[in-house]
């Protein structure tokens, strides 16, 4: 039997949310193809969503309309703002989830999407047509599902294969099995696949820990939530636990490296090298003989502890022998034990800018299976692919951010013209607009493309000209306020002066009484007003370096150009072009072996064939 859809999804992670809920935001007939429909929106590692640049993307992915900012409010059970004692620019909120909650809130919204159809299955091949465009979905049940374009979002199902000591075991992750098919299917299809790693901590009973040898770590007094829509949160907030490793339980992990998958060979692929195994960390940081540890509960209504930092794939018996001696776990009971997994992933240079395959037509894939790792970093893959599928199927041109525009737009950016060595997760570092792309202001920067392309629903586009509006006077009354003769905006440079000092030492005005009243209506545009002064002159030079290489970004590089045909270009810039086949001169440039004399040589040549004979 086939059933016909605008655009198959296939997958439920996080990548395969947002792909699947946009897509039918933006009038697509789609369906959600999935192995367990009850484990959708299931987090495999850690119950926490955003952090530093994770967290900027979770806000970016809520200003085009995403689902994940609003879920992690929802379900929520300790929120931080992390990295507050840098510059704003470079805060990264994050909140520790209830993982059973956060499931269940996503699975009832996409139960209520109107043109959404979810479905369970094994997607086993990507079916084209006489053209080589992806037109559909083989499942193992012998049904076809046909498609007029398909979103693949497999994380780490393809061969997935799990590691704890010598033992090894077909999976996408504890507890669910591998999709095997597939990899098959895309490689028919003339589609290179290549194995990565990642690994997770063994989880533990509550109340086999001792809390009285950790130190308390609670979240903060007011909470930042994650979406424009959430508005305060009361949310119950619970604290979490930090401990440490000791000299014997180093002792113990060095004792069993030779029982390390990672270090007897079974294990080849390479890891995320950011969020490394215990046994990775003992081994590289020697000289270190204590590492940090968080215990992070799971949920309010569950006894499952995660030990963010123990990530391992030793033996149970080694595992248990590492708790033995770390102080509050000398007695605690693992529920799951910690483990290693092995996947197929598609180096993303095989990708456009839009995420869709160049060799099929048709075909998008977002998430972990780009070589990506984290909730975020799916979640925003998954919008801007079905974005993209979208578009093509109502004739718009491609959705593609800049690198001066968003935190999505720079890891599309670095994953289809860098390709990845390991698994990508994103850094403030990465972007070198990032005074200008902040958590604060995602809306300012996103929401409008997103409600011309229609995801965004009446309560956000409301949200979002409240706080434009608001932010406008705000800034208005920043502009007219004075301390002690001098313009706020002369204090405000300092990161050190807060704005709430400040108004207790301005002489009373109509200035300050409006921001105070700002600050208890809509305390984000006043803090959004704020850093954009604080921050301007650097974001004006930042602007101006932009202009520079944005011309080079808006600069078109005609599609199927044939390098061949480049009079003078290196032979291994030919090369490498015709590899990644970028969109403009500065993709170009960033292309990797690629000089700053081999995009002249380009410029000439296109600048010589658009002038007339
Ligand atoms: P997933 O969340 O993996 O979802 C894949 C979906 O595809 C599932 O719904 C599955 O049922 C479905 N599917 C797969 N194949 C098929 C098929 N053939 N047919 C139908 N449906 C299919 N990230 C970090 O940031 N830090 C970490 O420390 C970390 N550790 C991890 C440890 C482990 C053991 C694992 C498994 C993952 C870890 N991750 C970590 C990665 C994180 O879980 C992923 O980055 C994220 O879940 C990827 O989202 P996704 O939507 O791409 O895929």
């Amino acid at each position: 039997m086939t059933r016909d859809f605008d655009i198959v999804v296939i997958g439920g992670g996080h990548a395969g949310i947002e792909a699947s809920a946009a897509a039918a935001r933006m009038g697509c007939v789609t369906a959600l193809l999935t192995l367990r429909a009850d484990a959708i929106g299931r987090m495999s590692c850690n119950p926490a969503i955003g952090g530093v640049g994770k967290g900027q993307i979770v806000r970016e992915v809520d200003a085009m309309g995403g689902l994940m900012g609003r879920a992690a409010d929802a379900t929520a059970i300790q929120f931080r703002m992390l990295n507050r004692s840098k510059g704003r620019a470079v805060w990264g909120p994050r909140c520790q989830s209830d993982r059973h909650a956060y499931e269940a809130f996503v699975q009832a919204e996409l139960a209520r999407q109107p043109n959404l159809t979810i479905l369970e299955g094994e997607a086993t091949a990507i079916l084209t047509d006489a053209a080589g465009r992806a037109c559909g979905v083989a499942l193992a049940d012998g049904h076809t599902l046909s498609a007029r374009a398909v979103v693949v979002t497999t994380g780490t199902f393809l061969g997935g294969l799990l590691h704890r000591g010598p033992t090894t075991w077909p999976g996408g992750r504890a507890g669910e099995p591998a999709a095997e098919g597939l990899s098959d299917s895309l490689r028919r299809l003339g589609i290179e696949l290549g194995r990565l790693k990642t690994g997770t901590c063994p989880r533990l009973a509550a109340e086999t820990i001792d809390y009285s040898q950790c130190e308390r770590q609670d979240g903060d007094a007011e909470p930042v939530p994650f979406s424009l829509t959430t508005g305060q949160t009361d949310r119950p907030q619970v604290p979490c636990w930090i401990t440490r490793t000791t000299p014997a339980v180093h002792r113990a992990i060095r004792d069993n490296l030779h029982r390390a998958p990672l270090y007897t060979g079974q294990i080849s692929s390479v890891g995320p090298r950011y969020c490394p195994s215990i046994e990775t960390k003992i081994e590289r940081f020697a000289d270190k003989d204590s590492h940090q540890l968080f215990l992070e509960p799971e949920g309010l209504d569950t006894n499952w502890v995660y030990v963010n930092g123990l990530s391992t794939s030793l033996p149970e018996v080694v595992q248990r022998a590492m708790l033995a001696g770390i102080p509050g776990l000398e007695r605690a009971e693992g529920l799951q034990w910690g483990y290693a997994i092995e996947y197929d992933f598609v180096p993303p240079t095989q990708l456009h800018s839009t995420l869709e395959v160049k060799r099929v037509p048709g075909l998008y894939l977002a998430g972990q299976i780009n070589g990506t790792t984290g909730y975020e970093e799916a979640a925003g893959l998954g919008l801007l692919a079905a974005v993209n599928a979208a578009c093509r199927l109502r004739g718009e041109g491609p959705v593609v951010l800049g690198r001066e525009e968003a935190y999505l737009g720079v890891m599309v950016d670095d994953l289809v013209t860098k390709g990845v060595q390991e698994p990508y997760r994103m850094f403030t570092s990465r972007a070198e607009h990032r005074l200008h792309l902040r958590a604060d202001n995602a809306e300012f920067r996103l929401s409008d493309q997103a409600d011309r392309l229609g995801l965004l629903g009446p309560e956000q586009r409301q949200r979002w000209a409240d706080l434009r509006a608001h932010t406008q006077a705000a800034r208005a009354q920043l502009d007219r306020l004075r301390v002690e003769g001098k313009p706020a905006a002369a204090w405000l440079v300092s990161p050190a002066t807060d704005l709430a000092d400040l108004l207790a030492r301005a002489a009373d005005s109509p200035a300050r009484a409006a921001l105070a009243q700002w600050l208890t209506q809509d305390a984000q545009a006043v803090e959004v007003a704020v850093t954009d002064l604080r921050y301007s002159g650097y974001v004006e030079k930042q602007r101006r370096q932009a202009r520079q290489l944005g011309d080079l970004d808006h600069r078109a590089i005609p599609p199927g150009l044939d390098y061949d045909t480049v009079p003078h270009l290196r032979a291994e810039a030919k090369q490498r072009l015709a590899a990644i086949a970028p969109r403009t001169l500065g993709q170009a440039l960033r292309v990797s072996g690629i000089t700053p004399a081999d995009v002249t040589v380009l410029a000439i040549h296109l600048h010589a064939r658009r002038a007339p004979a």
